[in-house]
């Protein structure tokens, strides 16, 4: 991932004529923080936040809890997030964070201790006007919840805007929960409305989870032409032609149900991908259309859901194929525009209705994915190129 990630800061800068040290500001890190967290006398964690660029603001991003997490992983996430704030155009930077842990090995003490300890280490660090975290993998409400309440009793900072992805009792937005795939969702649509699609269509998600959920269920409400026919997650896919329906799924899979107990026609994860479909939406993980695979796409469009799903050797294939890769940089950033927005509700002391900041996730989706599609037939080249070429304008 961070390989793809230089690769294409190179690229953009390249035909932005940037100068080699403009480009190796944009490469490197400003900050980077390790550290280990004492569990007890015996165990001791890996934590990390890499703090990668503040030019247009707070640093941003997510606190992974992973066993795999690893430096260069944080650090390639970290990238990705100036990207992201910076095609989004919004007055935030990228950081990411995480500790190596397995967090189904823990208890909730356990969970609490180290998200108060990840805290005391990086106070100095962070704040609502230096670096604000947020969950990512395995890192949810509740444990944010514990680093604003540990924040808050190291520097009597009472406005919360600390970090975001917080439980809405304690100050967290609405519409965050369902941001990252309905961003998905309003983004898809501006794309095929730029390209003159207006037909019906069908669609397969890889990954059901969080964001593939929220993708299905708001397609379903604001797309009704939009057929969902496949849909996997780590057990199995399910493939139904004439039509799956995405609250029956959601629901399944809130009980904790696992799709290969679901009662469809199965196929295996890699014949979902190779599904004759119109669009695939990719929502699991990275690396998952690759030169192993990329041959067998049949879709017109791959959505990058999650982050760094199509490697570069497989976006430069699909993109000689006529075929769109919408990605991950502006797909997948209505996370951090709603977490943008709760910042500023939380700064404000204001709580904003559902339809407000959902009004504001669409129009900064709608504005980046028009930017991206006019310097991607400016620049003559791809989707995941222009993107980059959009955020590095934004970072000089
Ligand atoms: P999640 O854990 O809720 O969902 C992931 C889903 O993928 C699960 O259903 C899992 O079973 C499935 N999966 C795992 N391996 C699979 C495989 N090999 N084949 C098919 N399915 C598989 O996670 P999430 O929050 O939905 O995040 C998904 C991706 O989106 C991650 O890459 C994450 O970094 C990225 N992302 C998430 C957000 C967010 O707001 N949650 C924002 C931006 C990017």
């Amino acid at each position: 991932m961070l390989e793809t990630a230089r690769y294409n800061i190179t690229y953009a800068a390249e035909r932005l004529n940037l100068s080699p040290d403009q480009l190796k500001l944009l490469l490197e890190p400003q900050a980077e923080h390790e550290f280990t967290i004492k569990l007890d006398k015996a165990i001791e964690l890996k934590a990390y936040r890499i703090q990668h660029n503040n030019k247009r603001g707070p640093y941003k991003g997510g606190i992974r809890f992973h066993e795999q997490v690893n430096r260069d992983e944080v650090k390639a996430l970290a990238t990705l997030m100036t990207m992201k704030t910076a095609a989004l155009g919004l007055p935030l930077g990228g950081a990411k964070g995480g500790v190596a842990v397995n967090p189904k090995s823990l208890n909730l003490t356990q969970l609490e201790k180290i998200s108060r300890a990840y805290v005391d280490y990086l106070a100095p660090y962070i704040g609502p006007d230096k670096d604000i975290p947020a969950p990512d993998v395995n890192t949810n409400a509740q444990i944010i919840d514990w680093m604003v309440d540990e924040y808050s009793k190291l520097t009597q900072d009472t406005s919360r805007a600390s970090f975001t992805g917080k439980s809405l009792s304690h100050g967290g937005s609405l519409g965050r929960e369902a941001a990252t795939g309905r961003g998905g969702v309003i983004c898809l649509g501006e794309l095929l409305k730029l390209r003159g699609h207006n037909r019906p269509l069908t669609y397969a998600i890889e990954g059901f989870g969080n964001v593939g959920s929220f993708f299905a269920l708001v397609s379903q409400q604001d797309q009704p032409s939009w057929k969902l026919v496949a849909a996997s997650d780590s057990s199995s896919a399910i493939y139904q032609p004439e039509g799956l329906n995405a609250q029956v799924l959601s629901d399944f899979k809130a009980k904790g149900g696992s799709f290969k107990d679901f009662k469809a026609n199965h196929v295996s994860s890699e014949q979902l991908k190779a599904l004759k479909v119109d669009v695939l939406v990719l929502a699991a993980l990275e690396n998952s259309l690759t030169s192993k695979n990329m041959k067998q796409v049949e879709a017109r469009y791959v959505v990058e859901m999650a982050n760094g799903p199509v490697d570069k050797t497989a976006n430069n294939y699909l993109y000689k194929r006529g075929i769109a890769v919408l990605p991950d940089i502006i797909a997948n950033a209505g996370g951090v525009v709603v977490s943008y927005l709760e910042w500023r509700q939380n700064l404000l002391n204001q709580q904003w209705s559902e339809a407000k900041v959902n009004q504001k996730l669409s129009s900064y989706m709608t504005e980046a994915t028009n930017n991206v599609v006019n310097i991607a037939h400016q620049y003559r080249t791809s989707l995941t190129e222009a993107a980059f070429i959009l955020a590095l304008k934004n970072l000089s």
